[in-house]
């Protein structure tokens, strides 16, 4: 069964529960409140662990990749101009993004 956390708003009182994904949030230990708020604090510092290398490509972000694809694709296509001249060229959307 998987470990939550809450924080009651009533006392502030934050406390561990574990209990099945479906079940409901049991009420503060300390007062008793039973709408306790669930902390999302494990999934998002594991998500920043993950995505926190710069300078490794694989986790690069978004505009790297345009910005690489931006400089390599009209060197590309060139190359295939070259080979399989214009119209075949125009014929691969893929090549074409961005372009205009
Ligand atoms: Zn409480």
């Amino acid at each position: 069964m998987p470990l939550y956390d809450y924080k009651c708003p009533n006392c502030e009182n934050q406390f561990e529960a574990r209990h099945s994904f479906g079940e409901s949030a049991p009420p503060c230990p300390v007062c008793g409140h039973v709408e306790v708020q669930r902390l999302i604090l494990t999934a998002p510092t594991f998500a920043l662990g993950v995505l926190a290398h710069p300078g490794d490509g694989r986790n690069a972000t978004k505009e790297q990749l345009q910005d690489k694809w931006a400089e390599e694709t009209p060197k590309l296509r060139k190359k295939l101009v070259d080979k399989l001249g214009e119209k075949a060229v125009n014929s691969i959307p893929s090549l074409n993004m961005g372009s205009e």
